[in-house]
């Protein structure tokens, strides 16, 4: 029995070993991607439920390595994250969005923002910096964040939303229905848009309660006046609940999957190019 046990925790042990291994490497290969500007911005349109136009586009980190092939956003933020560079991931798909949307027409550009960004005293300033430079009108951009630093540092976020605010930038409550967002988080944050996660929708096909809860969360956040965006729509039934129940804006695979910036010139728009 003693040895098993020794055994097992030699196992565990190096298994834990291995893992961080994977994860040192990883961090070499993306901060050698970072320092080349090399990490690359997908988008995925929005669109408008009354008549299903684009009205945005979303933006997503992508990034492929030799070595390690394309790894998902959900591996490579939080190593990102630990590894201290997500303020540079996060700054260069902001720099790369932004000039990407000043050659397409009247549509705005939602950027993800880590919790870890908005602790940075400075992210407003780098903010206006990029706008100040493309030269684009900051009332086009929309930065998603998630509830968690409200929870977490509340006042340092307070600062910084207030900041972007006053930039003139739209700010909207990311994965909304997932986790404790409350009312008085959406008062307090004064958020322009909350964007109603995709399991939400997704359980419209399996969970008998899941179309009182879609209805509920989208009129609660439309009585506050705040614009409602519905992620996740894969299917005419789930766009027709989100529809019917008043949401604002679309995104989902139904529409349109994420595509790179010269594929979204060509679908969307070549004819407005002169
Ligand atoms: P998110 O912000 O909630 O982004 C939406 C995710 O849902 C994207 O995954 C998108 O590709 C996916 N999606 C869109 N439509 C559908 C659909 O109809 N069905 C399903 N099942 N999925 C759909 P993606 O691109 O893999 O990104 C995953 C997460 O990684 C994002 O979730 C966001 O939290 C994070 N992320 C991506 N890019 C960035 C970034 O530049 N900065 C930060 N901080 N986080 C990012
Ligand atoms: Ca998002
Ligand atoms: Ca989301
Ligand atoms: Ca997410």
């Amino acid at each position: 029995a003693k040895n098993l046990g020794r055994g097992r925790i030699v196992t565990f042990d190096s298994a834990l070993e291995q893992r961080r291994r994977d994860d040192m490497m990883m961090e070499q290969y993306l901060r050698k991607t970072l320092e080349t500007e090399g990490i690359e911005v997908f988008y995925q349109p929005l669109v408008r439920t009354i008549d299903q136009t684009i009205c945005g586009v979303e933006a997503l980190a992508r990034w492929s390595s030799s070595p390690l092939g394309r790894v998902p956003p959900d591996v490579f933020i939080p190593i990102a994250e630990k590894a201290g560079l997500i303020d540079m991931l996060g700054l260069q798909v902001l720099r790369k969005a932004i000039q990407a949307t000043t050659a397409w027409p009247d549509v705005g550009v939602c950027v993800n923002v880590s919790p870890v960004q908005l602790q940075d005293n400075g992210f407003a300033h780098e903010v206006e910096a990029i706008l100040t430079e493309a030269g684009i009108d900051p009332g086009r951009l929309t930065l998603e964040i998630t509830e968690g630093v409200l929870i977490s540092h509340p006042e340092q976020a307070l600062k910084a939303i207030t900041a972007l605010k006053g930039l003139g930038v739209g700010v909207a409550l990311d994965d909304f229905g997932t986790g404790f967002a409350s009312i008085g988080m959406l008062r307090r944050f004064a958020f322009d848009r909350v964007k109603v996660d995709k399991s939400l929708v997704a359980a419209l096909d399996t969970e008998q309660d899941a179309a009182a809860v879609l209805q509920a969360t989208i009129a609660l956040a439309r009585a506050m006046g705040i614009s409602v965006t519905v992620e996740g729509v894969e299917t005419e039934l789930q766009a027709g609940a989100a529809s019917l129940y008043g949401c604002d804006v679309m995104q989902g695979y139904l529409y349109s999957k994420p595509m790179s910036e010269a594929e979204m010139m060509e679908r969307y728009f070549t004819k407005w190019k002169s």
